[in-house]
């Protein structure tokens, strides 16, 4: 995958694929600017290299052209982060948006409208693919958020560009990351999954089994492998159906040599909410009238010590219910206990759904070495898929 740093950009038009796909409040404002910070160092880099940059990306999932989704209402944010004024050009293909393009200076940007404004986009269109092409002389896919799909502007898009497309700096970023986890972890490598269910982090799991020394196993999907190893988990999450894979996991965790850790202790609610009564019972032996909810003390001390001795840890779901505070306490030693790990060298990877959420929720994210920002990319990456987005750039 060619990388930003080797291609010149000088008079040249990037035509790059960021992920501006950000949430918006009723009266439309972003509420949440992670993601156009994060397509920035990309953008700089160009435009400090005396070329221009069109913009796609796509903004939530419009029925045909639904003008609350419209990316107008992102371009004076992205104004104000890229600290340049953004141009916005209210089509994404056709004459007027090659026009707008083709008349761009050195240093300018142009924003153009939602990408999924046309149905083609998803579809992976071939000939809607090739109009965006004539957009830009140069292909940077900086969306890894979006490089799990095979759309129009995230995969098909880049044959048209023979040898001139790159990773933009957030991708190649990210790829990294998982790298330094997936193929290069430095040993003891642990992985945390936590989370609501077993049934979607099986193929997760199951490719982890390959590269981790340690799998620390929390969250509500503990009460399946509870269930499943004969214990009794009172009103706790569970999904019956998946207690034999739960054991059939199990085996080969230990066929793998892979340690399996599961939750000693856990602490109970009496009601699935934040004020409920709460007790610390024995992961096996959770009476009924209580669910287990976060995890117990004794857990979280031999958590911590173990993370304490790995050199690469990933995290992907969290420990209990930490949307509820008084439940949060065994996420947030768990990032603590990552964080201390981070401070002493090793290489820590956040990433997929609610870890990240908690691990911004508690002022955690300084601590960590990287947070991904892509869900659904992060998670593919982490089944050991390709994905067609990364694939296309090769
Ligand atoms: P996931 O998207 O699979 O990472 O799941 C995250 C969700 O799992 C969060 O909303 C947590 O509240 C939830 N969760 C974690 N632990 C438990 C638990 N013990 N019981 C019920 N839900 C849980």
């Amino acid at each position: 995958m060619r990388q930003l740093d080797q291609m010149n950009f000088k008079n040249q038009r990037a035509l790059i694929r960021v992920d501006f796909n950000v949430p918006l409040n009723e009266e439309q404002q972003v509420t949440d600017k992670t993601r156009i910070e994060a397509a920035k160092p990309t953008i700089t880099h160009i435009l400090a290299q005396g070329g221009s940059c069109v913009l796609l990306s796509h903004l939530g999932r419009p029925e045909g052209r639904d003008p609350k989704l419209s990316l107008k209402h992102i371009f004076t944010t992205a104004s104000e982060i890229l600290g340049v004024q953004v141009q916005f050009c209210d089509q994404v293909i056709g004459p007027e948006a090659e026009a707008k393009a083709s008349q761009l200076q050195a240093g300018q940007v142009l924003l153009m409208e939602n990408l999924r404004y046309h149905k083609e986009e998803t579809k992976g269109d071939e000939a809607f693919a090739e109009q965006l092409a004539r957009l830009g002389t140069i292909y940077v896919n900086d969306a890894f958020g979006s490089a799990h799909r095979a759309h129009a502007s995230t995969s098909i898009i880049a044959q048209f560009f023979s040898e001139k497309k790159c990773s933009g700096s957030l991708l190649a970023s990210e790829v990294n990351a998982i790298d330094k986890v997936m193929k290069e972890g430095a040993s003891p490598v642990a992985a945390i999954i936590g989370g609501a269910k077993v049934s979607s982090k099986i193929t997760i799991i199951e490719s982890l089994l390959d590269k981790v020394d340690h799998l620390i196993i929390g969250g509500g999907m503990v009460y399946t492998f509870t269930k499943a190893l004969g214990g009794a988990i009172g009103n706790s999450i569970c999904e019956p159906d998946y207690c034999d894979l739960a054991l059939t996991l199990l085996e080969k965790a230990k066929s793998k040599g892979v340690q399996v850790h599961l939750p000693q202790d856990v602490l109970a609610g009496d009601d699935f909410s934040n004020n409920a009564n709460q007790q610390v019972f024995d992961t096996h032996a959770i009476p009924e009238g209580w669910e287990g909810m976060d995890s117990g003390p004794q857990s979280v001390e031999a958590f911590q010590q173990l993370l304490l001795s790995c050199k690469t840890i990933l995290w992907n779901g969290p420990l209990g219910v930490f949307e509820f505070p008084n439940f949060a306490k065994g996420t947030i030693a768990i990032g603590e206990a990552i964080g201390a790990a981070t401070a002493k060298g090793a290489f820590s990877l956040v990433g997929g759904g609610d870890s990240v959420a908690a691990v911004k929720q508690y002022g955690l994210a300084p601590k960590m070495s990287y947070i991904s920002t892509g869900g659904g990319a992060m998670l593919e990456s982490l089944e050991g898929k390709t994905l067609p987005g990364i694939a296309a750039l090769d």
